[in-house]
């Protein structure tokens, strides 16, 4: 039987060789690219709102390591049909558990973004894993204003 941890590095690597909703966002200015100069992470990101002021689509593009890259595809599909609100507060909770404030076990109802979830162990990872999430952060800031 396949432990909970090779299940989790399963769907991280999964997610790093077939990225869900990695896109072309070269139309993106480079102002809006964000990097991880420890890992040499980098990545963009596009929300798009419907009308009724739901996430209908997200795309990122760069270049980044698993984590970062699965992370940020964990993310997209995660936020598809949420509120800014509700994005706010699941980057806000991520973010949390990344810096060891709140419990791993928080993300089990995240369904494959739990797999993220041991990667607050390791401090050099974290960066990688929170790169996408704070690319949210200034875009919905940035919507904001
Ligand atoms: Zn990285």
């Amino acid at each position: 039987m396949a432990s909970l941890d090779q299940l989790y590095q399963e769907i991280i690597l999964d997610h790093y060789k077939f990225p869900r909703n990695k896109v072309d966002l070269s139309h993106v200015s480079d102002d809006q690219l964000y990097e991880n100069p420890s890992c040499g992470d980098t990545v963009k990101l596009e929300v798009i709102f419907d009308d009724g002021g739901r996430i209908s689509s997200v795309g990122f593009d760069g270049h980044g390591c698993a984590i970062s890259t699965a992370s940020a595809s964990l993310m997209s599909e995660r936020l598809i049909g949420k509120t800014e609100d509700e994005a706010r507060s699941l980057m806000e909770k991520f973010i949390k558990v990344m810096r060891a404030e709140l419990d791993p076990e928080e993300l089990e109802a995240w369904g494959d973004l739990a797999a993220l979830g041991g990667v607050a162990q390791f401090p050099l990872r974290v960066k990688c894993a929170t790169l996408p999430w704070n690319a949210l952060k200034a875009v919905l800031d940035s919507k904001a204003e």
